[in-house]
């Protein structure tokens, strides 16, 4: 007789897929959390408190809340803010991180200056839309950012400047702009998301007034923005003040042309008392003295952090060589 011996298969368990706390809203974290029951809703602000003011990554360290409740934060979440694959500090002080998401990098710029840092966050891989001077327009879209990859790149970079737990005053990143890779109208879903618990007291704290969204003109999209968030700042990659020059150099122009997008932004002017700021390099200081003889007040911003590729319209990963098609 045959004599079968059976080798039991050894029972490995499946790791399960925990989400990330970062970029959660409080209304969809306090449902979740709801249903997990034992979950005070005074505990999503505590949460949001060790997450996004303290910048406490471990949930073992989040003392206020009880070995239960920890337990249960650890089965079902996790606090991720991507990974730091490079690091570069410009001789004028202009920090520039590579930030890797599940195979994907983005650039984020931290800019400082005397009474405020600014950081640049990327809100896509890559882009669409092709603005003649824009090294990230020679990339081609690869994809949009989740909003924890958008907050992601936050966190890492007041994480490497020591900078949680400061009341603004003391903020080494006391602003943000969304000019960094990307076009981030064109994924307003996360991007409004990410804005949301940017503005939240709970969450990043920044006053409106200190957030600016810069866009090459998506005009459907410029107003929402103004209502959704108002006194937030609003930047127009202009370039040209005359159609056919702009449809040149920013090709989004034939969609919407000028006409549209000044009327959209007196729109959105009529919503906000933050100033729209319009980025127009060509011929800057001649457009400024006509500016400023006209008695108005003008500022020409200056451009940081070109010896490491950080400036405005230089910024594209190297890891993603891909030629636009
Ligand atoms: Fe895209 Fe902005 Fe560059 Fe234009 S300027 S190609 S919209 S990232």
């Amino acid at each position: 007789n045959n004599i079968n011996i059976g080798v039991a298969s050894p029972v490995v368990a499946t790791p399960k897929k925990t989400k990330n706390l970062i970029g959660i809203s409080k209304e969809d974290l306090t449902k979740q959390l709801t249903e997990l029951g034992d979950f005070q809703s005074y505990r999503i602000d505590q949460i949001w408190s060790w997450i996004y003011n303290k910048g406490q990554k471990n949930i073992d360290n989040f003392s206020n809340l009880s070995n239960v409740q920890k337990s249960l934060l650890k089965e079902y979440y996790h606090i991720d803010y991507g990974t730091l694959d490079s690091d570069q500090l410009s001789k004028d002080g202009t920090r520039k991180i590579l930030v890797g998401f599940s195979g994907d990098q983005v650039e984020t710029v931290f800019i400082p200056e005397a009474r405020r840092g600014t950081l640049c966050v990327s809100s896509q891989v890559g882009c669409t839309f092709g603005c003649k001077f824009c090294f990230t327009g020679t990339q081609r879209l690869v994809r949009n950012l989740n909003v924890s990859e958008i907050l992601g790149q936050f966190m890492m970079a007041r994480s490497l400047m020591n900078d949680f737990g400061h009341t603004t005053e003391k903020r080494l990143i006391s602003n943000v702009v969304f000019m960094g890779m990307g076009e981030p109208l064109m994924n307003y879903r996360a991007a409004s998301a990410a804005l949301r618990i940017m503005t939240d007291p709970n969450g990043l704290s920044l006053s409106k007034s200190r957030i600016t969204v810069s866009t090459s003109g998506v005009v459907p999209l410029i107003e929402r923005l103004g209502k959704e968030f108002p006194g937030i700042g609003l930047a127009i990659s202009l370039h040209a003040s005359n159609n056919k020059t702009r449809s040149e150099i920013v090709p989004i122009n034939q969609q919407w042309p000028i006409e549209e997008l000044i009327k959209t932004c007196i729109e959105f002017s009529k919503l906000n008392t933050n100033k729209i700021t319009i980025d127009k390099p060509e011929k800057i200081k001649e457009f400024a003295s006509i500016i400023a003889n006209a008695g108005l007040k003008v500022t020409i911003r200056q451009s940081r952090g070109q010896d490491i590729l950080a400036a405005c319209g230089q910024l594209k990963t190297e890891s993603v060589k891909v030629k636009k098609t």
